[in-house]
């Protein structure tokens, strides 16, 4: 069975149509939502291949969102993605709660993204001499990774030498993009480079060592895309009024639930910081995959008297307001509402989503503190099929 394909212009309605109508036939069901977009196909090139429609998931507004950011400051509606009910409402509530009690601080503590090419040499001396020639020739090395990105700055490095093997781990700024594609680009440039400089016996452009799209130790001690830490001291009225618990209540549940990711082997220790990624990913046009190391986050609580300090670091968010998925067009308006979109906006929106997460992180302890969370979930999350009587 032919799928229809379109050699004038693959992007076309046309071609779109007719996909969807093979598809139509083929499952024996009508698909007329999913062709049936305002959005022009063409737009979607670079994005995506063999295209039959758009997935339409429902997009929710949560705030105003108090941020003191270094980026993002002032009061913020965010909009969030998902088909989870609850979710929206959760974190609307955490919103309120810090927005009440001052608004969240946030910083970014790094920014990097990392390829990492192996190398094989013919055994561990001539792999130390390679490692050793690499740290001698980086600034030239630098030079050639860069002389094909006026964005991309090779600004360091980590060599591991696991027998003949040499592992680079390179750390990349990208400006406002999330940058794979152009430090991918940038590190092929070297490693040709390499090749002919010094006598290897092969080569890759990844080792799986970046670590992209896998959650990783290394990720999280060295940062991935934008580490970011965000905090806020929830006052005792907001918390009685709003959360409906103590300080000391919530405290006690997060070291407790500590324990449990401990137990579990969880990577990080957090309620559900991938339900505000995600959400604001999916709404963002962000990389959907990099949810893996960005949804590891670390949380610590501490009574102050009655008062909460709350914190959240994300070692490893990788984020982009240039490049990618953000130019489509819900998904740069989705960032228009947030004021991200394009040049100068990336730490901007890396601090957005950190106190977001914040956000939804308090209103969920509190929610299992104060035994709402299944009567929430009752109420806004539950979408049975309609059964016949
Ligand atoms: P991109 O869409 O491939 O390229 C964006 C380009 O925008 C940059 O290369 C840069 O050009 C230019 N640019 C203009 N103004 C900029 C600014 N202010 N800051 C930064 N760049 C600016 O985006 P990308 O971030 O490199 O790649 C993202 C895509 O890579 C995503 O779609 C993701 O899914 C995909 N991805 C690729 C790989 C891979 O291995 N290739 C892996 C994972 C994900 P110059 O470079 O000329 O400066």
């Amino acid at each position: 069975m032919k799928f229809p394909k379109n050699r004038s212009n693959d992007y076309s309605r046309e071609a779109l149509k007719s996909r969807i109508e093979h598809l139509s036939e083929q499952s024996g069901h009508s698909l007329d939502y999913l062709g049936n977009s305002a959005i022009d196909p063409n737009l979607t090139k670079g994005n995506i291949e063999s295209i039959i429609g758009f997935s339409q998931v429902p997009v929710g507004i949560v705030g105003p969102l108090k941020i003191n950011g270094e980026h993002a400051k002032g009061d913020f509606l965010v909009p969030l993605s998902t088909t989870e009910g609850a979710l929206v409402a959760s974190y609307n509530r955490g919103a309120r709660a810090i927005s009440l009690s001052g608004g969240a601080n946030v910083i970014i503590t790094k920014d990097q993204i990392q390829r990492a090419p192996y190398f094989v040499l013919e055994n561990v001396f001539k792999a130390k001499a390679f490692a050793d020639w690499f740290s001698q020739n980086f600034k030239t090395l630098k030079e050639v990774a860069e002389s094909t990105t006026s964005h991309g700055k090779l600004e360091s490095y980590r060599a591991f030498i696991q027998g003949k093997i040499v592992y680079i781990r390179l750390d990349y700024s990208t400006g406002d993009a999330m940058g794979m594609n152009m430090i991918t680009k940038a590190t092929h440039a070297m490693c040709r480079y390499i090749k002919d400089q010094f006598p290897i016996e092969k080569y890759a452009i990844e080792s799986n060592m970046a670590v992209d799209k896998k959650p990783s130790a290394i990720n999280t001690i060295l940062g991935r895309g934008k580490s970011v830490t965000v905090e806020a001291l929830f006052k005792e009225r907001v918390i009685s009024r709003f959360l409906r618990t103590t300080a000391k209540e919530i405290d006690l549940a997060y070291k407790r639930q500590v324990t449990g990711s401990q137990l579990g082997g969880v990577m990080g220790s957090n309620g559900h910081v991938a339900n505000g990624v995600a959400a604001i990913f999916l709404a963002c046009g962000q990389d959907m995959a990099n949810l893996s190391e960005s949804c590891v986050g670390y949380v610590y609580t501490e009574a102050v008297e009655n008062d909460l300090y709350v914190s959240v670091n994300l070692p490893s968010l990788i984020v982009g307001t240039i490049g990618g998925g953000v130019s489509l067009p819900t998904q740069r308006e989705c960032l228009n509402i947030i004021g991200c979109h394009g040049k100068g906006k990336a730490k901007k929106f890396a601090e957005i989503v950190a106190a977001t997460v914040l956000a939804g992180e308090i209103s969920l302890a509190a929610s299992i503190v104060a035994g709402d969370f299944v009567t929430a979930h009752e109420k806004f999350g539950r979408n049975r099929p309609k059964t016949k009587k």
